[in-house]
């Protein structure tokens, strides 16, 4: 189960392009630095050797004229040795190198060269998946001023398969489960468009009359649209994730950080490579 919620494809597009989530929001990479390399590179400040490579070449069989074996003098008949497939490489001729040297920090915790490298995306989601997001407060966020600029016609509707699977949860007092019949859907389908409608049509009333934005967005709802910038350095975006891609987090938030989680294991693929087996083992 815990595995199955780290398949996150990329929707659609290529990271770096708008990638849609829910009805009208998105997920854009802006920018990351830093890489897998660098995290071992500046791991070995110490010794100044730097990235050594993920793998080396085997020692135990490297002076073997067969790659991956070792020779073996057996001291029969005509005093001629054989080669045997060397146990140390199992036989590849190249064993872990800065790969253990990662997992090594993973493990022990050893979390300050994951703060080496970053990423900023521009997240577009409704105001009460940002409520939640903000509460990281180890990211750096740049919100569009409800002050400054008229807020978008653009709110969060459910789906139909969300809207099903919205009953109050009686097992848990956070969460919502599914059994609300397609008439049912319908009903709080039109329940919600009609309330957004008129939250909508109050705000540009107010800016009609001259109210200044500042003071008719009093109306808006939570599931009006708004769109962010947010940055953090990559341990953060880990710890980021390992609370929001989880089944506890609200299904909303999951779809945005299921795309953030996919876009970070394209540009480190080692680090999120081991963030998933710790995830999925839950420790
Ligand atoms: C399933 C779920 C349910 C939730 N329910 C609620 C709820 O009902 N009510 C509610 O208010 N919140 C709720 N939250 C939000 C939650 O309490 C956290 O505020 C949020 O997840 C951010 O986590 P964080 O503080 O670890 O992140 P960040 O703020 O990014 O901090 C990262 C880490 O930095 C350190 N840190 C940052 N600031 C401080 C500080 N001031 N002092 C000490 N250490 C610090 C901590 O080690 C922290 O883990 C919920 C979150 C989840 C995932
Ligand atoms: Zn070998």
């Amino acid at each position: 189960l815990k595995e199955s919620m780290l398949n996150h494809e990329i929707n659609g597009t290529q990271s770096g392009s708008k990638i849609e989530v829910l009805d009208h929001g998105y997920v854009q990479h802006i920018e990351s630095w830093g890489s897998d390399e660098r995290i071992i590179e500046s791991a070995r400040m110490s010794t100044n050797k730097g990235f050594q490579g993920w793998t080396r070449t085997c020692s135990a069989c490297a002076e073997s004229p067969i790659a991956g074996t070792v020779f073996i003098k057996q001291f029969i008949d005509d005093g001629m040795g054989s080669e045997t497939k060397c146990e140390a490489c199992d036989g590849t001729g190249e064993v872990e190198g800065d790969t253990k040297l990662l997992r090594y920090l993973w493990e022990h915790h050893h979390m300050t060269p994951f703060e080496m490298a970053g990423a900023t995306f521009e997240i577009q989601a409704p105001i009460m998946v940002f409520r939640e997001w903000h509460r990281h407060r180890t990211q750096s966020y740049n919100e569009m001023s409800g002050r400054y600029t008229e807020l978008p016609n653009l709110y969060y509707i459910p789906g139909r398969g969300r809207l099903r699977a919205a009953q109050q949860s009686k097992k848990n007092k956070q969460s919502s489960e599914g059994c609300f019949s397609e008439e049912m859907v319908t009903k709080i389908d039109a329940v919600l468009r009609q309330s957004t409608e008129v939250s909508r049509n109050a705000y540009e009333a107010l800016l009609e009359m001259g109210v200044a934005r500042e003071v008719a967005r009093l109306v808006l709802p939570v599931n009006q649209y708004s769109r962010m910038r947010a940055s953090a350095n990559l341990r953060n975006w880990l710890a980021f994730l390992d609370l929001r891609v989880d089944e506890t987090a609200q299904w909303e938030i999951r779809q945005f950080a299921g795309q953030v989680h996919a876009i970070l294991g394209e540009r480190f693929p080692r680090t999120l490579a081991l963030f998933n087996e710790h995830f999925t083992k839950g420790d």
